[in-house]
């Protein structure tokens, strides 16, 4: 359904440029999403994490192999998906250029775009990122891109997205989901990344646990 939203904000409001995301390379995004995209004609760009390829619930190196034979475009998730922020410079580092590396060995074509594991952004990234060979680094911060800046932003996509809502998202109309995303980021940077990473790193671990 968010497929035809954005199919109906393109005949809405002739220049839609989307850009459509998936993280993390779960094995659902082989099985649910891809031939949905064959079948409207889309491409996405799938950030996968080269650490967890193979285990459960994560998509495996054929199915990135999969993704390319598709169209479809792979970035970096990082090496191990670790929260950059609280990464000394080396880690972050080989994060970037280990999977960057290993990726690109497997699709044969160069990765140029990261997605940040949490959104979290350490000092730098910029830097950091353009020293690796990356060209674009996906935010979670909720927003337009700016062509002109090396950070994207996003917007994600939750179970109270409707396809009403994707609509003014795209056509930028306003967007009440919009508003209230990025007000919930506010609020996030302003608690400071150390200790909301705490809290994510929790969840992560219980979720790892629960779904793992
Ligand atoms: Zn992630």
């Amino acid at each position: 359904m968010y497929l035809e939203a954005i199919d109906e904000a393109r005949v809405a409001s002739g220049a839609v440029d989307v850009m459509i995301t998936f993280d993390d390379g779960n094995a659902s995004d082989i099985e649910l999403a891809l031939s949905e995209l064959v079948s409207s004609k889309k491409t996405a760009s799938f950030f996968i994490v080269p650490s967890l390829v193979g285990s459960k619930g994560y998509m495996t190196w054929d199915d990135v192999v999969t993704l390319r034979m598709h169209g479809m475009v792979v970035g970096s998730h990082t090496l191990s998906h670790r929260n950059l922020a609280l990464c000394d410079p080396r880690t972050i580092a080989s994060e970037l250029t280990e999977s960057r590396a290993m990726i690109q060995t497997v699709t044969g074509v160069s990765v140029d775009a990261l997605a940040l594991p949490g959104g979290f952004a350490p000092r730098g990234i910029g830097r950091y990122a353009k020293e690796a060979g990356y060209s674009c680094v996906l935010t979670s911060r909720p927003g337009y891109w700016d062509r002109r800046s090396l950070l994207v932003p996003r917007v994600c996509a939750r179970p109270t997205l409707t396809p009403t809502e994707l609509r003014a998202v795209l056509t930028g109309t306003g967007s009440a989901y919009l508003r209230y995303e990025q007000v919930k980021y506010m609020a996030r940077s302003a608690i400071g990344p150390r200790v909301f990473s705490m809290v994510y790193d929790v969840w992560c671990r219980w979720r790892d646990r629960v779904i793992g």
